[in-house]
């Protein structure tokens, strides 16, 4: 397999020393904080990359492969990623109180959630550096997302599992063909336990907290927004934080974008964490190195305690001049009712976290009435049906007769 020639280098995110392209994770001067960044030959790209090019490709996210660490000719995997829907959402953005309100739907991902994105890259690394076995820890979604994309180019997959991980996501893995290992302990034991296995057993590992292939994967949702909204690009993009890859890579594939000419400017970034699991949140506005901290969400996705790529999450929203904000349970919850109702489209608490924090931004003047705003959606609410159901009523038990019906309507409305 011949090694992506739009690929420079790698280089720290800490210390700025660069590597070349390899199977590496972090730099060994910084240890585990010291995140690489791939570096792209951004001149070459611009020859093939062109608003030309783009409209003779197929709809999915490897219509950006010169800008992902893939080889070349490497076999894509069959399953639909990327390229999903923008839906303009007026009914909603009235409700939370901004003019201009967009979802981009990432629940329609194959496995349901952004985590695709991610992991369509880590399996081809994997093949590409010559393994044949795949591990992670994630709280689900990383990890059904990683066993569906092992399945589709035939990879055996290893997931360790915080054991209050939702069900659904672990059904998910048990049918997608992996090895399930559900960890008695938090994400953290669990995601150390991951590295420590990959070590011992020769696995590659997807973890993509340290993973620096990851990470360009999940900047296809940044390409993808400036690509689909160059027309009417946004004031603000709203992402759920957990452990800051997504919206660090949302913020470099919108930076790209701009480099390569398809947008004049990057929108803002805002960067939502729940408040029982805020230590990015509290990293950016005391200015100091992050501190690991207790956590307590119904959003799992999104609850960590020691976020791997804070670093990377908060350079890309001050490079933005962007900002982060907290949201409660309960705002969550309610986030996911009127979101349902008024757009038709149904997200986990995490994928709906951000809908919830453009609101609490609005009421707090960080978000003006008049600005617009897209509203990353990052995961399906099938996956964690408990925490659906805790926002919503019962249904109507009737009789199966209309005076029944009628009877119910009358009280009811
Ligand atoms: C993983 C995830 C996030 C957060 O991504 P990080 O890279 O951990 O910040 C948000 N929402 C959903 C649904 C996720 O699965
Ligand atoms: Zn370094």
């Amino acid at each position: 397999m011949k090694p992506s020639s739009f690929v420079t280098h790698l280089e720290c995110l800490v210390c700025g020393k660069t590597f070349p392209h390899k199977n590496i994770f972090t730099c060994p001067d910084c240890g585990v904080q010291g995140i690489l960044d791939v570096q792209y030959n951004y001149d070459k790209i611009s020859q093939h990359l062109t608003p030309n090019t783009l409209n003779l490709r197929p709809l999915n996210h490897w219509r950006y492969r010169e800008l992902l660490p893939i080889a070349e000719n490497i076999p894509l995997p069959h399953l639909h990623i990327g390229w999903t829907p923008i839906y303009d959402v007026p009914r909603l953005a009235k409700e939370i109180g901004i003019q201009k309100l967009f979802i981009k739907d990432d629940g329609r991902n194959a496995s349901s959630s952004f985590k695709d994105r991610a992991s369509s890259i880590g399996v081809l690394k994997a093949m590409e550096f010559g393994f044949n076995k795949i591990a992670c820890a994630s709280t689900g979604n990383a990890a059904s997302s990683l066993a569906g994309l092992s399945a589709a180019v035939g990879l055996q997959s290893f997931i360790f599992v915080p054991k209050h991980a939702p069900e659904p996501k672990v059904t998910q893995l048990l049918i997608f063909g992996a090895t399930v290992f559900k960890v008695q302990g938090t994400y953290d034991d669990a995601f150390e336990l991951c590295r420590a296995s990959c070590g011992k057993f020769g696995w590659y590992n997807r973890n993509s907290g340290t993973n620096p292939f990851l990470v360009e994967g999940k900047k296809t949702a940044g390409l993808e927004i400036a690509e689909q909204m160059k027309d009417n690009l946004p004031d603000w993009v709203v992402v759920s934080v957990g452990d800051g890859c997504t919206i660090g890579s949302i913020g470099k594939g919108l930076q790209e974008m701009k480099r390569l000419g398809f947008i004049e400017r990057v929108p803002r970034l805002l960067g939502v964490q729940a408040e029982g699991a805020r230590p990015i949140v509290d990293a950016l506005y005391s200015g100091n190195d992050l501190l690991p901290a207790q956590t307590k969400t119904l959003a799992d996705s999104i609850d960590v305690g020691v976020p791997r790529n804070w670093r990377r999450a908060i350079q890309q929203i001050k490079l933005s001049n962007g900002e982060m904000i907290t949201v409660e349970d309960e705002e969550i919850l309610e986030a996911m009712r009127q979101t349902g109702k008024l757009t038709g489209v149904f997200g986990e608490p995490a994928g709906i976290a951000c809908v919830a924090g453009l609101k609490n931004a609005i009421a707090k003047g960080m978000v003006k009435p008049n600005e617009s705003a897209v509203c990353v959606i990052t995961g399906n609410g099938l996956k964690d049906i408990r925490s659906a159901q805790s926002a919503v009523g019962e249904a109507l038990n009737v009789e199966p007769n209309i005076g029944a019906v009628e009877e119910m309507l009358l009280k009811k409305y």
